[in-house]
């Protein structure tokens, strides 16, 4: 990936059977075809494939979409010792059982979460001046 640093980027979503958990998964296939990250499968990493596991413990960024508050895919990670990037859509207007799936929403929230990766400073690091924000302008 060309954004935000470069770096081994990987993307997870929760995709679970609730229409949040379907939202979270087409977000994710957004974000992916967009080259904000290469989305991979959680999936891998729950049932401890070694493969995954080493790929998620090599990556510069470990990013989940979760669909609610039980966090799935952020658990999944720090399961195997790996600390995400968390983007929750319960913080994003979305509640489970409730969500309507539909294109309109789906691209509105994989723009704001994409907004929101480019924009990630990670707690404790200074941003020099000059280097805010990413280079891409929003369109990597
Ligand atoms: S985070 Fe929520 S929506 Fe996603 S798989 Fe877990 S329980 Fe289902």
């Amino acid at each position: 990936m060309d954004c935000c640093g470069g770096g081994n980027v990987l993307l997870y979503s929760c995709s679970g059977a609730a229409d949040v958990g379907c939202i979270a998964d087409r977000v994710t296939r957004i974000l992916s075809k967009e080259k904000v990250g290469r989305m991979t499968c959680l999936a891998g990493v729950g049932a401890r494939l070694s493969g995954f596991i080493a790929s998620a413990q090599g990556a510069d960024r470990n990013i989940v979409i979760d669909g609610c508050p039980v966090a799935c895919a952020q658990k999944g990670l720090e399961a195997i010792g790996v600390t995400p990037e968390v983007y929750n859509l319960s913080n994003y207007g979305c509640q489970k059982g409730s969500t309507p799936v539909n294109d309109e929403l789906v691209e509105e929230i994989a723009l704001r979460i994409k907004n929101d990766i480019v924009n990630y400073k990670p707690v404790g690091v200074v941003i020099s001046e000059g280097s805010e924000g990413c280079s891409c302008g929003g369109n990597c």
